[in-house]
C-alpha cells in the first residue's frame, strides 16, 4: 500500500518538476546523503530544511550572502599555494577537453587527483597537509596538456604549452617541492618549508620581528596584525600586500562586496545591515580596527534569523598562526532545535540544584549559556567541502572577553554525518546486538544533540571553585577533567525523567541509546582514531576513556557493563542501565570535588590511570575490524543550488534550492562562474 502511495507521489512531484525546477527539501528518510568517494574522502550532501519556510525577504538575503560566500573560493587556492590556480584550471581544461581514452585507467587517476585537489582547495591534502601523490605518470600528465586547445589552458601571455608542462610537472610530481602546506615540526624555518602563500621569500625569524614590532603591550584593545596581508620582500625591504579592493584579491573582493551590498538592501533589520556595511568597510579598507568594530557589531547581533561568517578568519593555515584563510558560511537559526537550548538553559538552576555534587561546590546562582542552533544554507571558501560542525567567533581574545561569543551548531551537518553512518557497516560491525543497532536508530541523533546541548549549555557553566582555588591549578590535566566534568553532567541528567517532562526526550527508553554509544566509544570505537602503539593524548578523547573505563571497572562486581566476545570479536554490553548512570553521578561527584578544590594528585592520579593508556590487544583488534569495513576518514559536501525566480515584469517571486548537483559538476560549475581572479596574485 505504501509502495502504491509513494508511486503516485512521485508522479505528481515530476509534473510538478517539470512545470519548475523546485524540489521541496526530503524528509532525512528520503535523502540520499552520500554523493561520491574517491581516496580517503568521501562527499556528502547536506539538507537545508524549512528554508522554503523563510520569508522572500529572507531567502534573498540568504541569495545574496551566498552568492558572496561563492566568490571567495579562488582567494583561498592561492591562499594554500601560489601556484593552485595555474594547476587547477589546467586539471579543469584537460578534464573538460580531454580526446584521449577516458576509460583508462591514467584517466581514472586523473579524475581522483583533480578531485582531491578540489577538495584541498589546492594540491594538498585539507587535514594533513602533504602534498598529493597522483597515480598518473608524468608523461600523461604532458601529453594530456598538449592534447588540449591551448585557447583552454591557464596560460600567461607569450607562454606556450610546454612551458606551462615545464612550469606545473615538478609542482605534481616531484616529493621535494612543495611536500607540505604548513610544516609544524620545530627545528626548520617554518616559512620556509611550508608551501603557503601567506610568506613569500621571508624567513620565519624575519616574519617574527615584524610582527613582534607592531606589539604595543599597553594596547587594551590591540587589532590582529597581519591577519589579513601577505608578507614578502620588495627590494629586499619586507612588505605587506593587504588583501582588501584596490589591491591583493582585489576582482574577488569586488565581487564579495557587491553581493553583501545586494545582501544589504535586504537585511532583516537595520542593526544586520550594519553589520553587513561595517564588513564592507573593512573590504574596502583593509583596516584591522574597522575589521574589529564590524566583529563587536557581529557578535552582537544575536536577534536576527539569517546569519554568516565571511571573511579573513581561522589561522590554522599560517604556521605562524598569523594569517587567516578565507571562509564563509550562510546560515539561518534552526527554531525548533534553538527552543530546546533554551528550554535547558532556562532551567538551569534546577539542573545545579540537583546535581549529584556536594552542595558548598554547586553554583548559588547559575546562568545557562544559550547557544544557538543552526541551519547552513551555503559553505565556502575554508569551510568547503570539508566543514565544522559547530563555530565559536570571533577570535580576538580582547573581543571575547568584553562583548562575548556566538558559540553555535550546526546540525542540518552532523544529521548528514549521521545519516550517511547509519549504513555504512560501521554499527553493524561494533554494536552487541539488532536491540541496540535499533535503539540507536531511533533514537541516537537525538540523544547526541541533547547531550551536546547539556554538555554546552549546562555542564561547562555548572559548579564552582572553591575560595582560593585558581582555574589553571589543574595544569595539564585540567582540559581532560573539565571535558569529563561537562560530559558526565550531561550524561547524568540524560537519564532523568525531567528530560521527558520538558519535552525533550520521548520516553524512557531515548537515553540508553546515548549511554551505550558513549560507552561504546569511550571503551572501543575512538580508538579506530589512535595509530596502533601511541597512548591517547586529545583532551575530548582521553576525558571519554577515563569515564567508560572508571565506570566499567567500578561497576565490575555487579557486572553493570562487560566487554563480551562473540566469534573472537569484543563487544561493549550493559546490563544495568540504571545503575550505569547512578556511576555516572558517582564519578561526577568526584571529578567535581578534583575540579573544586583544585587537586592536582587526584586529577594525575585519575586520569593516568584510566585516560592515558590503551590496551593494546583491544587496540589492535578495533583498527583490524574498522580497516575491513574500508570507511573513508574524511568527509566533505556539496552544497545545494539556489536559483532566482523572477516574474514576468523581472521582480523576485522566490529563490528555489535543489540538490542534484554532483560534486564534480559543482566543481566545475564554481570555477566556471565564480573565477575573477588572475592565476597569479
Ligand atoms: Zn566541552
Amino acid at each position: 500500500m505504501k509502495q502504491t502511495l509513494a508511486l503516485i507521489m512521485t508522479a505528481i512531484l515530476l509534473s510538478a518538476c517539470t512545470q519548475e525546477k523546485q524540489a521541496k527539501t526530503p524528509s532525512p528518510e528520503d535523502f540520499n546523503y552520500v554523493v561520491d568517494h574517491f581516496a580517503d574522502i568521501e562527499i556528502l550532501r547536506y539538507r537545508v530544511p524549512d528554508f522554503e519556510s523563510l520569508s522572500l525577504q529572507q531567502k534573498e538575503l540568504i541569495y545574496y550572502l551566498s552568492e558572496a560566500a561563492l566568490w571567495g573560493r579562488d582567494i583561498l587556492f592561492d591562499q594554500n599555494n601560489k601556484y593552485n590556480l595555474s594547476l587547477r584550471r589546467t586539471l579543469e581544461a584537460v578534464y573538460t577537453n580531454y580526446r584521449g581514452d577516458r576509460h583508462s585507467e591514467e584517466f581514472a587517476a586523473f579524475i581522483r587527483y583533480l578531485k582531491q585537489v578540489w577538495m584541498g582547495n589546492g594540491m594538498h591534502h585539507h587535514y594533513s597537509s602533504d602534498k598529493f601523490v597522483p597515480q598518473f605518470s608524468p608523461d600523461f600528465f604532458a601529453e594530456a596538456i598538449r592534447s588540449t586547445d591551448p585557447a583552454f589552458l591557464p596560460l600567461a601571455e607569450g607562454q606556450s604549452s610546454e612551458e606551462l608542462i615545464s612550469m606545473l610537472t615538478p609542482i605534481v610530481f616531484d616529493p621535494a617541492v612543495f611536500p607540505k602546506r604548513v610544516n609544524q615540526a620545530e627545528g626548520s624555518d617554518l616559512l620556509l618549508t611550508s608551501a603557503e602563500n601567506y610568506y613569500e621569500h621571508v624567513t620565519q625569524a624575519e616574519a617574527e620581528a615584524f610582527y613582534a614590532a607592531m606589539k604595543n603591550p599597553k594596547d587594551k584593545t590591540p587589532p590582529s596584525y597581519g591577519l589579513n596581508s601577505k608578507l614578502t620582500k620588495e627590494n629586499g625591504v619586507l612588505v605587506e600586500k593587504t588583501w582588501k579592493i584596490g589591491a591583493m584579491y582585489d576582482a574577488a573582493l569586488v565581487k564579495i562586496v557587491h553581493y553583501l551590498e545586494l545582501a544589504a538592501s535586504v537585511a532583516e533589520n537595520d542593526v544586520q545591515a550594519d553589520v553587513i556595511r561595517s564588513l564592507i568597510d573593512y573590504y574596502r579598507t583593509g583596516d584591522l580596527r574597522t575589521y574589529d568594530a564590524y566583529s563587536i557589531k557581529w557578535v552582537e547581533d544575536i536577534h536576527s534569523s539569517v546569519d554568516f561568517v565571511n571573511g579573513f578568519t581561522e589561522t590554522y593555515g599560517d604556521p605562524l598562526g598569523i594569517k587567516a584563510s578565507w571562509e564563509s558560511i550562510v546560515n539561518f537559526k534552526n527554531v525548533e532545535a534553538t527552543k530546546r537550548t533554551q528550554v535547558i538553559s532556562s532551567n538551569a538552576q534546577w539542573f545545579e540544584d540537583n546535581a549529584p555534587i556536594p552542595p558548598a561546590y554547586r553554583k548559588e546562582k547559575v546562568t545557562g549559556v544559550s547557544a544557538k542552533v543552526i541551519t547552513a544554507a551555503i559553505l565556502a571558501g575554508d569551510c568547503y567541502p570539508s566543514t565544522p560542525i559547530g563555530i565559536n567567533l570571533p577570535n580576538a581574545n580582547w573581543i571575547r572577553a568584553a562583548h562575548g561569543s556566538k558559540s553555535v551548531t550546526i546540525e542540518n551537518i552532523t544529521e548528514a554525518y549521521d545519516r550517511a553512518s547509519l549504513n555504512n557497516g560501521f554499527a553493524r560491525e561494533f554494536m552487541w546486538s539488532d536491540e541496540e543497532m535499533q535503539r540507536s536508530e531511533k533514537y541516537g541523533a537525538l540523544t547526541d544533540n541533547l547531550h551536546t546541548d547539556l554538555h554546552e549549555c549546562l555542564g561547562h557553566a555548572s559548579g564552582k571553585l572553591l575560595p582560593g582555588v585558581g582555574k589553571d591549578d589543574l595544569k595539564a590535566y585540567g582540559s581532560t577533567i573539565e571535558e569529563a566534568r561537562a560530559d558526565l553532567f550531561g550524561l547524568y541528567y540524560l537519564a532523568d525523567p525531567k528530560m521527558i517532562e520538558l519535552g525533550l526526550l520521548p520516553d524512557s527508553e531515548a537515553y540508553k541509546a546515548g549511554y551505550y554509544k558513549f560507552m561504546m566509544n569511550g571503551l572501543m570505537t575512538q580508538l579506530t582514531r589512535i595509530q596502533e602503539g601511541k597512548d591517547i593524548e586529545e583532551a575530548h578523547m582521553r576525558n571519554r576513556q577515563l569515564i567508560a573505563r572508571w565506570v566499567y571497572e567500578q561497576g565490575a562486581q555487579e557486572n553493570v557493563v562487560e566487554l563480551k566476545t562473540k566469534d573472537a570479536k569484543t563487544y561493549v554490553v550493559i546490563n544495568d542501565y540504571a545503575k550505569l548512570r547512578n556511576l555516572f553521578g558517582k564519578l561526577l561527584y568526584i571529578i567535581q570535588e578534583i575540579t573544586s578544590t583544585g587537586n592536582y594528585n587526584e586529577a594525575q592520579k585519575i586520569v593516568e590511570k584510566y585516560a592515558v593508556k590503551v590496551d593494546p590487544q583491544l587496540h589492535h583488534e578495533v583498527l583490524q575490524r574498522y580497516a575491513q569495513l574500508k570507511l573513508a576518514p574524511y568527509r566533505g559536501f556539496v552544497n545545494p543550488v539556489y536559483t532566482l525566480k523572477k516574474d514576468k515584469t523581472g521582480r523576485i517571486s522566490d529563490v528555489l534550492i535543489s540538490y542534484d548537483e554532483s560534486y564534480v559538476e559543482q566543481n566545475l560549475r564554481y570555477s566556471r562562474d565564480y573565477s575573477a581572479l588572475p592565476n597569479f596574485n
